[in-house]
């Protein structure tokens, strides 16, 4: 059991690690467990599937299938509420305002959000800042961090162009800053929601659909690449396992235990 922090690179493709020369991501990659080859959800949007990624379930269960939220017809709680039921304390940082409705009210231990993510270059530097004087101050259980800022500019220059590589690479040097000021007993997750293509991105293309998705920390194998077929489902289980908190019977996905020593 140890606490840990998920990171959300919204839109980030895979290819564009490499392509934009980002320098923490491969680390991480050395330092832990990791796949390149991770699957998002249908409708690959990212309201619908941080819903996914909280809850477990695909959009046909959640219902939440465009960045309109709306509430569950058969609610299921969440890594949030289950993380809540065991009196942990979790913490939200973000930039990006329709992602308030991923946990119950009552859930968090504390939110942080500002309207920042169309701000370039910058848009996400006070997300990790926030989340910098909060998280080794406070030590919560479990923090989500959403940078918005790449998933904004893959819309404006379109995915891969020269504007969005950029904006990874600087959005990389961001993870950067916050990953060093962590704590060592924090394990970290670090995974896009979806891709893209184009200016957008919402369908079954592989370019919208595959996402990297890595992990490191106390107990994670290092240097080591995820055989199994990993989803948005298997986020919240693998969070559970390392938080300590119970799987709840309706989710969907499965721990990815591959990733443990
Ligand atoms: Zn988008």
């Amino acid at each position: 059991m140890s606490k840990a922090v998920l990171v959300m690179i919204d839109g980030l493709r895979p290819d564009a690690i490499a392509a934009a020369g980002c320098k923490t991501l491969p680390e991480l990659q050395r330092r832990g467990a990791s796949t390149l080859t991770a699957r998002s959800v249908m409708p690959s949007v990212t309201l619908p599937c941080h819903m996914s990624i909280f809850h477990s379930v695909p959009p046909t269960r959640h219902g939440v299938v465009t960045n309109d939220w709306m509430p569950m017809a058969r609610p299921i709680p969440g890594l949030i509420e289950q993380a809540k039921y065991e009196g942990l304390h979790t913490a939200f940082f973000y930039n990006w305002e329709q992602l308030r409705n991923l946990s119950l009210p009552g859930s968090l231990n504390y939110s942080y959000f500002r309207k920042t993510v169309r701000l370039f270059p910058h848009g996400d530097d006070t997300t990790v800042d926030v989340a910098l004087d909060y998280i080794p101050a406070e030590l919560p259980d479990f923090a989500f961090v959403y940078l918005g800022t790449t998933d904004e500019m893959g819309h404006v220059t379109g995915w891969m162009a020269d504007g969005y590589l950029e904006q990874v690479a600087y959005v990389d040097g961001q993870l950067g800053r916050l990953l060093a000021g962590l704590p060592e007993e924090y394990s970290v997750l670090v995974q896009a929601d979806h891709g893209g293509h184009d200016r957008s991105h919402g369908t079954e293309m592989d370019e919208d659909m595959t996402i990297p998705w890595m992990i490191a920390g106390p107990g994670i194998r290092q240097g080591y690449t995820i055989q199994s077929p990993v989803s948005l489902l298997e986020t919240a289980p693998t969070l559970a396992r390392i938080l300590g908190v119970p799987v709840h019977e309706d989710w969907e996905g499965r721990c990815v235990d591959e990733v443990f020593v």
